[in-house]
């Protein structure tokens, strides 16, 4: 299936980029499984899921509610405050994520 990007974080907090451009972060391991959830499950109540087993992604759950940002789509004016707003947050928690760029 999809070979995921691992992304690192300044306090050693794993996230997980998969090829359409969702981000997602570390719920927990059990057993040689790795469970992560969408990064933005906060702020937009996105649900999606998915787990990963030596690296790769094995099981996707539920669908995003939210667009990536790297893709190119017509959205309200709203959204976009949102989103940048999110952006923001995102840099200033993680310096070295040059995730949306
Ligand atoms: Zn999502």
């Amino acid at each position: 299936m999809d070979v995921p990007q691992f992304l690192f974080g300044q306090r050693g907090n794993y996230q997980l980029a998969d090829s359409k451009g969702f981000t997602y972060n570390k719920d927990k391991t059990h057993g040689s499984k790795t469970y992560w959830e969408c990064a933005y499950r906060q702020r937009f109540g996105c649900y999606a899921r998915l787990s990963t087993v030596a690296d790769k992604i094995v099981h996707l759950k539920g669908s995003h509610n939210h667009p990536t940002f790297r893709q190119k789509v017509k959205i309200n004016v709203n959204l976009v405050v949102e989103i940048v707003t999110e952006i923001v947050t995102e840099i200033d928690k993680n310096l070295d994520l040059n995730l949306f760029f």
